[in-house]
């Protein structure tokens, strides 16, 4: 069994739907994963978020727009009347239930479902395309098998047992289309796996069966070597292990959602990041044959904040970090990364949710200092740390950057540098023109 995930764009219009009909034409058997169509979840978000200021007027307008352009989408995606009307009837019931939300209160739960309507309204169509054309295909409910626990954890095991119990329905079909991103919570209520969650739904989704191998098809010919929207000159890396492409997907790259290469890991089953636009193009494999010792990449992530605690009790002492490391569990909040000093310890966490109570707590130790809008520059590559050099070229590169934090050595994969954001854009283009052999064999 293979694993399809076709992104935003790959399923952006019904030409591109058509096109991706083709790009599963195979008889091997596979799980196609559909995210929503692009533009789709955005819209759904504004929606939203109008909804929440009771600006009823905006949303019923943001809402008609969103339909017409479905509307748009069914005239052009099927030939028969049959089929359109079908097709009117499902997006006329979605937008419906959506205009439903603007009658009675909105809160996280109504804005959950809305945020859901993208996937349902893309794979049901596409499903339907898949009938016109006569092609064999059942469409799977991912709300009766993809679920997350009280930590918001993916649970596999339910995953891997219900979807096993959706397939054992239809043996002898090849071919099944499901949702990306969404999910049941604890409660049994409709959620979602994050922004870009459709990528972790196809990574969940294969490691629950097993799959031979996982495909992310994309806008691009595979992981770059930096951020192709923010540097030019950029190039796709043909291989990459399973913990460097975990680290870039973390750390910023795009292209991945953040928690997406784990499952696969875990099942070591190959990842392959190809382009639709291009589909004989090579793109990126990720899997636990690596080569090389060079560095590979560079990715980036904002909306970092940097905290600093200076203690007298830290000097001889042990246990303090032990007590740091508490308040911040206390307070679920991840760390990214730690330096640490005779007097001082530096950390950085993406969420600021309870920076307040964290740094009250924190007050008790010592002296503590905030720095907002930071971000991490994480340059990765098979043993980078190992290799004499490495790190003298990422200095001399970034020579004109102030370096608010180095973390070298935790990860052999890795070297992350903290940086005010204001200085990205120019630390990512140094990096570029200064760290990456031009005609990499591996590019
Ligand atoms: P999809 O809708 O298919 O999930 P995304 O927009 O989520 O697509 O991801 C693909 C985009 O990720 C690319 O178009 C590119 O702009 C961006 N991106 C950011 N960093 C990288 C990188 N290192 N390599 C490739 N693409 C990247
Ligand atoms: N549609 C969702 C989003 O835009 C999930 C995804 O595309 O992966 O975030
Ligand atoms: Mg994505």
């Amino acid at each position: 069994m293979k694993i399809l995930k076709f992104g935003g764009t790959s399923v952006g219009s019904a030409e591109r739907m058509k096109a991706v009909s083709d790009l599963i034409q195979s008889e091997e058997p596979k799980i196609v994963v559909l995210s929503a169509m692009s533009g789709t979840t955005n819209a759904l978000v504004q929606i939203s978020e109008a909804l929440y200021q009771n600006k009823n007027k905006e949303a019923n307008a943001l809402i008609d727009a969103l339909h017409d352009k479905y509307k748009q989408v069914v005239e052009e995606l099927y030939k028969t009347d049959e089929k359109k009307k079908q097709a009117r009837e499902l997006i006329d019931q979605h937008f419906e239930s959506i205009r439903a939300y603007t009658l009675d209160l909105f809160t996280i739960h109504e804005e959950r479902a809305v945020l859901a309507q993208g996937e349902l309204l893309s794979t049901a169509l596409f499903q339907f395309f898949l009938e016109e054309q006569q092609i064999p295909s059942v469409l799977l409910p991912a709300l009766n098998f993809m679920k997350i626990d009280e930590n918001e954890e993916p649970d596999a095991e339910y995953i891997a047992q219900h979807i096993r119990k959706e397939l054992d329905k239809y043996a002898g079909t090849n071919l099944f289309i499901t949702q990306g991103y969404i999910c049941r919570n604890t409660f049994g209520e409709i959620d979602n796996l994050k922004r870009g969650g459709s990528d972790y739904s196809a990574s969940l989704i294969g490691a629950a069966v097993d799959a031979t191998e996982i495909q992310i098809w994309t806008d691009i010919d595979g992981m770059h070597n930096n951020d192709p929207r923010i540097v030019k000159d950029t190039y796709p890396i043909a291989e990459l292990s399973f913990d460097e492409a975990a680290e870039l997907a973390y750390f910023g790259a795009k292209i991945l959602h953040p928690s997406s290469v784990l499952p696969a890991k875990h099942k070591n089953i190959p990842v392959k990041l190809l382009n639709t636009m291009q589909p004989d193009a090579k793109g990126t494999t990720i899997s636990s044959e690596t080569e090389g010792g060079a560095m590979k990449a560079v990715a980036a992530k904002d909306g970092i904040t940097a905290v600093k605690i200076k203690s007298g009790r830290m000097l001889l002492a042990y246990g303090f970090l032990r007590s740091v490391f508490e308040v911040f569990e206390r307070y679920k909040t991840p760390i990214d990364m730690i330096t640490t000093s005779e007097v001082a310890v530096s950390l950085t966490i993406d969420n600021p949710k309870f920076l307040n109570e964290i740094v009250s707590e924190l007050m008790e130790f010592g002296q503590v200092e905030v720095d907002e809008n930071q971000t991490i520059i994480c340059v990765v590559g098979d043993s980078i740390a190992d290799k004499s050099g490495t790190s003298a070229k990422i200095f001399q590169s970034l020579s004109d950057i102030p370096l608010r934090m180095i973390s070298y050595g935790g990860s052999k994969n890795n070297i992350s540098l903290l940086i005010d954001t204001q200085d990205k854009v120019k630390a990512l283009t140094l990096l570029n023109e200064g760290i990456f052999e031009r005609n990499s064999p591996n590019a």
